[in-house]
């Protein structure tokens, strides 16, 4: 059996070969630290999780960099808007998206470069492409890549200038844009008045004279930039959802290998969008849910995670409240078998292993994995040890977090005593209702009174 991926380079199904026996270098295109991300861009991060996860658990060691967007257009924007520096606003974003990870249970890249830290490798990846003519200067001192140079221009996206040929004159200066607007795209911008303070000098930054004006980096330079320093000049597999495929890593594979003349990434790999009512979710039609939105509706950060693994990464997939209010039933199906099976543990159960790597190495069939999850929940000729033995090994896969559930369900005691509180409050016996909330506290927990009922948590 060996792993095979979708490789959006090749539009096909490829056997994995990393560049260097037993490695990966992974690389994901992160947030954008200028509000909170919407749980589509969650699915984004958990497709590149689970990917990692699975390249781990088949035995290879993988260096995974997810950086940090803390300069763009949106990033500027929105932190004069608020009165604050650009650092200010964008450290409390990045804050924000570390608790998202660690609720959605992702595990932490190895390094999140930041944007800003990485100005001056930027500029050197400017100044080579000015040098082998790639790129040009404009009056104001701003740097734009020419992709009519570029004769591999639109071999992610599949696409040839020549079809576009009237649009792809011209420059843009944004740093989003879409396939019909295909132009020469900016790696410097020279400062204007909507940059507010934000610049740097690029003669201080580089510690020598350049006629690159006062500015700042265009969005797509950024990835090229902190990739090649932190994982190469060439390496394995680049993820992202599909909108980025145009024009971020359509643009990142141009810098990259223009300059470095090598092969930028092995295998391409993109989710598909979650969509809302057939649309993509996304900021810019105020179709999105955030993490929090979610959990205020009930619905924990691991069901989503469960349900996004109930379609493949490349299917799109619906969003609806009441179809992730499944996934949280199931979840809670899963947790209350895997704790029904006792603490004693087995060995993997060698049929079940199989099946799983199975769907799994034909790229990442989720759908299956969690199909097999379950029929080995139900198979009655396995013992429970090696059932709990195998689940905990399908765990480091899936991440549902089996390994921590029994620290989080709340003890029988605490659910009884907060039964018993419930009927003294329909007997309107206040005195033996708070009574009780304090024993609840004594144990280690707080009851809150919802329109839903009684929430328990840990305090
Ligand atoms: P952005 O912050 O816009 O660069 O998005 C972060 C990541 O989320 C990128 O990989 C996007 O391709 C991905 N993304 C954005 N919207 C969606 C969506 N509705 N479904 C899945 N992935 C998305
Ligand atoms: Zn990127």
């Amino acid at each position: 059996m060996a792993l095979k991926l979708y490789n959006s380079l090749s539009r096909e199904i490829e056997e994995f070969k990393p560049l260097h026996e037993g490695k990966v270098g992974l690389y994901t295109c992160g947030p954008t630290v200028y509000n909170y991300p919407h749980i589509g861009n969650y699915r984004a991060y958990i497709f590149g999780d689970i990917l990692k996860r699975y390249l781990r658990y088949s035995g290879y060691n993988v260096k995974h960099i997810m950086n940090i967007t803390d300069i763009d257009d949106k990033t500027i924007r929105d932190s004069i808007a608020q009165g604050k520096t650009l650092k200010e606003f964008t450290e409390f974003y990045e804050k924000e998206f570390y608790k998202d990870r660690d609720a959605l249970n992702i595990i932490p890249a190895d390094k999140y470069p930041r944007a800003t830290d990485y100005v001056k490798e930027m500029l050197e990846l400017t100044e080579k492409l000015l040098e082998n003519e790639y790129a040009y200067m404009t009056e104001d001192g701003s740097v734009y890549f020419s992709i009519e140079k570029d004769k591999e221009y639109g071999k992610l996206s599949h696409f040839t200038l020549a079809d576009l040929k009237e649009n792809a004159k011209g420059r843009m200066k944004k740093d989003e844009y879409d396939k019909e607007s295909a132009q020469d795209f900016a790696l410097w911008k020279a400062l204007d008045e909507s940059d507010g303070d934000v610049y740097w000098n690029p003669s201080e930054v580089l510690g020598k004279d350049t006629k690159i004006a006062k500015g700042r980096p265009g969005w797509h330079i950024e990835c090229s930039a902190m990739s090649i320093k932190e994982l190469g000049e060439s390496f394995d597999i680049h993820t992202g959802g599909v909108d980025n495929m145009f024009p971020h890593h359509e643009n990142e594979i141009a810098q990259s290998e223009c300059t470095t003349g090598k092969s930028f990434v092995k295998y391409w790999m993109h989710n598909e969008h979650l969509m809302v009512d057939g649309a993509k979710m996304s900021k810019s039609l105020g179709n999105f849910y955030t993490l929090r939105d979610i959990v205020d509706r009930d619905i924990s950060p691991v069901a989503f995670r469960y349900w996004l693994y109930t379609g493949h990464y490349r299917t799109k997939v619906n969003f609806t409240l009441d179809a992730v209010a499944g996934s949280t039933t199931a979840l809670k199906r899963l947790y209350e078998g895997f704790l029904a099976l006792g603490n004693e543990n087995g060995e993997v159960v060698a049929e079940y292993r199989e099946k799983f790597i199975k769907a799994l190495d034909e790229d990442l069939n989720t759908p299956q994995a969690i199909a097999i999850l379950w029929e080995l929940i139900h198979d009655t000729t396995i013992s429970n040890p090696d059932k709990r033995t195998t689940l905990l090994d399908f765990d480091k896969v899936f991440g549902f977090g089996l390994e921590d559930i029994q620290e989080d369900m709340i003890p029988e005691e605490v659910v009884s005593i907060v039964t018993e509180r419930e009927q003294a409050r329909l007997n309107k016996d206040w005195a033996k209702s708070d009574e009780l909330r304090d024993k609840i506290k004594d144990l280690g927990y707080e009851v809150k009174d919802t329109d839903s009922g009684p929430k328990i948590s840990k305090i």
